[in-house]
């Protein structure tokens, strides 16, 4: 067998690439990483972890408005953007030091440098090394994809998001899919008058029609407006440095301090050098891998988001010990992509686990739809009268839950939770077996009748 400097070389520390390598490192494996921006991927650096803190931070507009129902006064509250982000960006700087010190204590070796593939064993730093390994993983993640329209530069994607010198007053986001619906959520919080626009004239295609109804009704009583099939034609700057955003059928311009594009995130595979080892790309610039993460090159495998096959943390970790493991526990694990949790930390939230009622009926005879339409207990006194919303899908023939879904405070933490009995296959007569724990919302995922 040919000697090879390390047996497992990891292209990017996302969340799919550190755990491969701490995996793998911890079998006895010699392990090296590199990454060319930050050591924690897209998850930790720009993505989910900064935004659920900016999603925290902003609800507390609205827990502070809900509070003088609860006999509080708050005087003098105000809100400082410059604090915020600074608090993140250090928070950020925290979690990026303790994957370094993972991977430190693991022994996997890092490059702080752009690597590329040169060959089926061989990878090349920016700085002109060679190195080679018996196996390459990609891990490389995805990017924003911005759709190309005259002024397209002057807009930003979730990338640029958490560095704002300022808060925006004026914001205009472009799709309505998770970072949009999300960051709409967090301006319109911290009272940035947000427009949505979108290409069709749905937001958060793929969840339950429901859900997406009702966050669209309280977004829009939150003070969100939204355009539908009008996606942007062309953003102008303006001496004073706003935006001017032109959208499909509306003459009138948007004006905005800010324009978010986020429609949709692509692999990062551009001049990775993927030919040199003979693997070819799929359509949307994707690596195709088997269940075992295997890509066409026996000695190269891929996971996460450079796959594009579920664009979620977890399901990037997953697959990345899976392979770890397989590659050097002897194991032959494959990853289980059904009935996968998903949230969308919108204000409310919202979250699902399988089958959505749309997609139950295509795909069964005969089901039943259980809901409850409910106002929290917390939102008696206060100002609003959002009403949250639970739907569960039953198969009628068999009486097995077939997805659970829910808009509400805290429905992405309670659904994490009722997700392991879809997961187990329960029946809605074993939900109703189940006592409720009054008072709390979650009580009625088992008082559905
Ligand atoms: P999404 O796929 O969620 O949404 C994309 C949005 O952009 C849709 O509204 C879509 O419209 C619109 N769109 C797509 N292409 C174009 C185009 N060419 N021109 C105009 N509009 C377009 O992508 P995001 O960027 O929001 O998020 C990327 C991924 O990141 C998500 O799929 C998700 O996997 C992950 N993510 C997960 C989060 C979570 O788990 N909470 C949070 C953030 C991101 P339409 O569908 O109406 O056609």
């Amino acid at each position: 067998m040919a000697d090879f400097e390390y047996d497992l070389f990891v292209i990017g520390a996302g969340s799919g690439g550190v755990r491969a390598s701490r995996i793998a490192a911890s079998h006895g494996a010699r392990v090296a990483v590199a990454e060319e921006f930050r050591v924690g991927g897209t998850c930790v650096i720009r993505g989910c972890v900064p935004k659920k803190l900016l999603v925290y931070a902003s609800s507390f507009a609205h827990e502070l408005g809900d509070a003088a129902g609860f006999g509080w006064t708050i005087e003098g509250a105000k809100f400082d953007w410059a604090a915020l982000r600074d608090f993140v960006a250090s928070d950020v700087d925290r979690l990026e030091r303790a994957y370094t010190n993972t991977l430190d204590s693991n022994k996997v070796e890092h490059f702080h440098e752009r690597a590329t593939i040169a060959g089926p064993n061989t990878v090349r730093l920016a700085s002109g090394r060679e190195i080679s390994a018996r196996h390459i993983l990609v891990a490389v993640g995805a990017w924003p994809v911005v759709p190309q329209f005259p002024g397209s530069e002057h807009c930003i994607t979730s990338n640029e998001v958490f560095h704002l010198p300022e808060l925006p007053r004026r914001v205009v986001v472009q799709g309505a899919g998770y970072i949009a619906m999300e960051f709409a959520g967090v301006f319109n919080a911290l009272a940035s008058q947000v427009t949505v626009v979108n290409r069709s004239d749905q937001i958060l295609r793929g969840y339950d029609e429901s859900l997406r109804d009702r966050l669209l009704r309280i977004t829009m009583a939150r003070g969100i407006d939204y355009r539908f099939n009008s996606p942007i034609e062309r953003v102008e700057k303006q001496a004073d440095g706003c935006l001017h955003v032109y959208t499909k059928g509306h003459p009138d311009p948007l004006t905005a301090d800010i324009v978010l594009v986020a429609t949709g995130r692509r692999p990062k595979t551009d001049g990775l050098g993927l030919e040199t080892a003979g693997i070819a790309l799929g359509a949307n610039g994707e690596i195709p891998v088997n269940e075992f993460n295997a890509t066409s090159c026996p000695s190269i495998w891929a996971v996460g988001d450079v796959t594009d096959r579920v664009q979620l943390t977890p399901v990037a970790i997953r697959e990345g010990h899976a392979l770890a493991d397989n590659l050097f526990a002897g194991t032959s694990r494959t990853v289980d992509y059904s009935l996968i949790p998903s949230a969308v930390f919108s204000q409310p939230p919202l979250a699902g686990v399988g089958l959505t009622e749309a997609q139950a009926r295509e795909q069964f005879r005969e089901i039943k739809v259980f809901t409850s339409d409910f106002r929290p207990m917390k939102n008696m006194f206060a100002q609003h009268a959002e009403r949250g919303f639970y739907k569960l899908v039953v198969d009628a023939a068999t009486d097995q839950v077939l997805g659970v879904h829910m808009i509400g405070p805290e429905a992405p933490e309670i659904l994490q939770a009722v997700a392991i009995a879809v997961k187990a296959g329960l029946t809605k007569e074993q939900f109703d077996q189940t006592i409720a724990l009054h008072p709390s919302m979650a009580e009625e995922l088992v008082l559905m009748r």
